[in-house]
């Protein structure tokens, strides 16, 4: 069994109860795990108020040391992380590795910040004292949890953990109930390493007991939830009347708009990369897909080749080549529900190109053949939901005034993405693009160093870069006067 890490030590959960995490590939039990409730969110808070003064205190560059000491254990098991990562989430080996990677990326350029946080001095009218000014002076906020989704448990967890640790916030982490294995190992690992009791924990079990303890505990100053909206919503009930600084990453249906002049190649594999990643399970995924009329029948003939070549299969084992391994969707309800979504555009006329059926022998994961779909009406859920699996609906525009407008028409606004050399275009979809983050010719990727976020129901705050460190400071004002 995996056990949580509460107050520097490996604990079952306080009624001895446990859970089985079962891989999406064949359904066989990887691990189990202590079901968390409520009394083990309320030791975990209580653990990290007792650290959080200390770890304040503690100089930056120490902070960083430390963080820096639990990478370097995460990197020394590696290997081992990668397979039980993608036995508990089923993506294939290859993406489970590019995952831990990205969490060491991301965690080491927060331990470099660590001792490049600072204030500022503000200039004050000289009308009460002549001489005084002000000084604006950050603090950490206080404890922290972080609620983490399923679909990318590594990253998503180090995009609150990195800037926590650096800003001097003690925090705590409920992974989801499917993936809290590679998690709670990557957790301990940081806490043999020398991080202080109670200043990095874990703990396991259901969202709406122990999550929602964690995130109404009246100690608990910050709450990153990255999850779906109707979450995000819960969370906002929650947390919101109790004044805790909340941000939200949450659903997308991100529009990639491809240009007459792109480079076809790098587009098409942009809209592989972008839609089928991960099998599809992802937040800033291509999920609506607009090419000019120019350019359709040519982009469709390559893309659709090149889904042909998906191999679904179990992670741990390569496809025969030269065709690319998919993993199976999560669960049994995230493949019915893409099942459900596909034949509702089905019915409103939709044509499938390739994919959108469950793929013969494989009867014991959640296995699923990746889809392109045309002719998707406006009304079908295709385009109105989030799509959480390996479809991808195609729309032609005639122009890119068009392209954006459909673009927009949407309740998300995560990500988005422009194919182009025109200055004039990219220029345009970078001005008019309702969504926290827009690339150029570039795959839908989450940078550590750039802001990470979405408007309208993607949610509310930044992760990533240095802003991130932003939701774990207070900027507390300091007047200076009357000194002479
Ligand atoms: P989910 O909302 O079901 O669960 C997310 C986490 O919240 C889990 O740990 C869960 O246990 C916890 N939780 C659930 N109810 C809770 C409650 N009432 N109180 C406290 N915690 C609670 O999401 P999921 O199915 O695990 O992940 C998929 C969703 O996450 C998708 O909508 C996807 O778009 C979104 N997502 C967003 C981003 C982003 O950065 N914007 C990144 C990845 C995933």
């Amino acid at each position: 069994m995996t056990q949580m890490v509460i107050n520097g030590e490996w604990v079952d959960a306080s009624g001895g109860k446990t859970y089985e995490v079962k891989n999406p590939a064949n359904g066989e039990v990887v691990d189990s795990v202590p079901l968390g409730a409520a009394g083990d969110a309320r030791a975990a808070v209580e653990a990290a108020v007792a650290a959080f003064g200390e770890w304040a205190n503690t100089a930056p560059d120490k902070r960083a040391e430390l963080i820096m000491a639990g990478i370097a254990r995460v990197k020394e098991n590696l290997s081992d992380l990668t397979t039980l990562l993608t036995k508990e989430q089923g993506k294939p080996l290859f993406e489970a590795g590019g995952e831990l990677h990205h969490f060491l990326h991301g965690m080491e350029f927060y331990a470099g910040l660590a001792s490049k946080i600072r204030g500022e001095m503000a200039p004050l009218p000289p009308a009460m004292n002549p001489k005084s000014y002000g000084v604006i002076m950050p603090f950490p906020v206080g404890v922290s949890v972080g609620i983490v989704p399923w679909n990318f448990p590594i990253t998503l967890m180090g995009t609150k953990v990195g800037p926590a640790l650096a800003a001097g916030c003690p925090i705590i982490i409920k992974p989801a109930s499917t993936t809290p294995l590679t998690t709670m190992k990557i957790i301990g690992l940081l806490n043999e390493a020398g991080l202080p009791p109670g200043v990095l924990q874990g703990v396991t079990g259901p969202g709406k007991t122990l999550g929602n303890e964690l995130i109404s505990h009246p100690e608990v100053r910050r709450v990153a939830l990255t999850g779906s909206s109707e979450t995000g919503e819960q969370v906002m009930q929650v947390a919101g009347p109790k004044f805790k600084r909340i941000s939200l990453e949450l659903g997308g249906s991100d529009p990639m708009i491809v240009c007459p002049d792109a480079d076809m190649r790098k587009a098409v594999n942009g809209a592989m990369i972008g839609r089928y990643w991960n099998a599809g399970q992802a937040c800033l995924a291509v999920k609506r897909l607009y090419l000019f009329e120019e350019v359709y029948d040519e982009f469709l003939e390559a893309l659709v080749d090149k889904v042909k070549r998906y191999e679904p299969g179990d992670g741990l084992t390569k496809a025969e080549k030269p065709n690319i391994r998919i993993g199976p969707l999560h669960t049994a309800g995230q493949r019915a529900e893409i099942q459900e979504q596909l034949a509702d555009a089905v019915e409103r006329g939709a044509e499938v190109l390739v994919g959108g059926d469950i793929p013969a022998g494989l009867d014991n994961g959640h296995y699923y053949n990746p889809a392109v779909v045309v002719n998707v009406s406006e009304e079908s859920r295709l385009v109105t939901e989030e799509v959480f699996g390996p479809v991808l609906p195609v729309f032609k525009v005639s122009n890119l005034d068009e392209a954006i407008a459909r673009a927009n028409a949407s309740q998300w606004g995560l990500g988005s993405s422009i194919w182009t050399n025109n200055m004039k275009w990219a220029n345009q979809a970078a001005r008019e693009m309702q969504s926290g983050m827009v690339w150029v010719n570039q795959i839908h990727y989450g940078y550590d160093e750039m802001p990470f976020g979405g408007v309208k129901a993607s949610g509310i705050g930044r992760e990533h870069g240095p802003e991130a460190l932003d939701y774990y400071l207070e900027p507390k004002s300091v007047v200076f006067g009357g000194l002479d």
